[in-house]
Formats: structure tokens, C-alpha cells, sequence
């Protein structure tokens, strides 16, 4: 399942991409623009804004309306009426730019990170695409909090 998030939802892609989902964010010049991509592309427009969920239907384009400003309950609404299966961590994608994460040798991330990282952490990640490192730094624990809730069927 391809997602693509309109403007208003840069955060809330961010973290569908870290559960592995495949979600594009685009700030179009356009609504039409907006359409147009997720038409050629086959994603899912997930969007803040009733009409334009409406003239997506209009086009044939699969989208789905939020209301929820808090980004938690987004993720959660997202997850649930789309039935999305979260693939975290195997399949994580880099939370910058939406591509795959790698899991890579050490010696790889070498300048890359900051020297005390390198020094302590055994496991890395980089972005296949912008080239990014990641590693299970200080936002980590969020993220399992944040996923337990997602997968959980309790609100
Ligand atoms: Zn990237």
C-alpha cells in the first residue's frame, strides 16, 4: 500500500515511513497536482482537507479524509481504516525522504556520525536514497511506544 500525505501532514508521514509504510509528502502547487501524482503513482491521498477528498473521488483516486490534528490519533486513524500491516523494524524507510533503510557495516557510517556514537553503538542504518545514517538513538523509545500503541487494539 502506496500513501501520499498532503502538505499539512509532513509529520505524520515522517513516522508512516519510520512503521515501514511507503509514504510520499509533496507540496504541490496545486490541488490537481496533488491528484495527478497520486493517480500516476497509485497511492492513497491522505489529506486534512474534505474537498479535496472529495474531487479525489471524483478522479478515481483513493483517498481518506482526517480530522484528528493530534498526530498520534492520526497514525492510529490511518492505521485502522486503511488496515495497514505495520512492517517495523524490518522495514523501516528513511523518515527524510521515504526510501528503504539499509542496515550497514560499521565501517560504512565512519564520519557520518558523531565520533561517541561510533564509538558506542554497534548497530547502523543508512539511507539508501539521501545517504543518511540512522542508529537507535534517544527518540527510539518513543518510536516502540508509538508502535505498541498503533499495533494495540486498545484506543
Ligand atoms: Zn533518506
Amino acid at each position: 500500500m502506496k500513501l501520499l500525505f498532503d502538505e499539512m501532514l509532513r509529520n505524520t508521514a515522517s513516522w508512516m515511513r519510520i512503521f515501514g509504510v511507503d509514504s510520499a509528502y509533496f507540496h504541490p502547487s496545486s490541488d490537481n497536482e496533488l491528484i495527478e501524482l497520486a493517480k500516476n503513482d497509485n497511492r492513497i491521498l491522505i489529506t486534512r482537507d474534505k474537498e479535496l477528498a472529495n474531487r479525489c473521488k471524483k478522479h478515481g483516486v483513493k483517498s481518506l479524509h482526517i480530522n484528528e490534528v493530534n498526530i498520534k490519533k492520526q497514525l492510529k486513524f490511518i492505521v485502522q481504516r486503511l488496515n495497514i500491516k505495520l512492517n517495523f523494524p524490518g522495514a523501516t524507510r528513511c523518515p527524510e525522504c521515504n526510501a528503504k533503510l539499509l542496515v550497514v557495516q560499521k565501517q560504512l557510517v565512519k564520519g557520518l556520525v558523531p565520533p561517541d556514537i561510533f564509538k558506542e553503538r554497534k548497530k547502523f542504518w543508512i539511507c539508501q536514497k539521501c545517504n543518511k545514517a540512522y542508529w537507535k538513538g534517544s527518540h527510539w523509545k518513543s518510536i516502540l511506544k508509538m508502535h505498541s500503541y498503533l499495533v494495540s487494539g486498545m484506543e
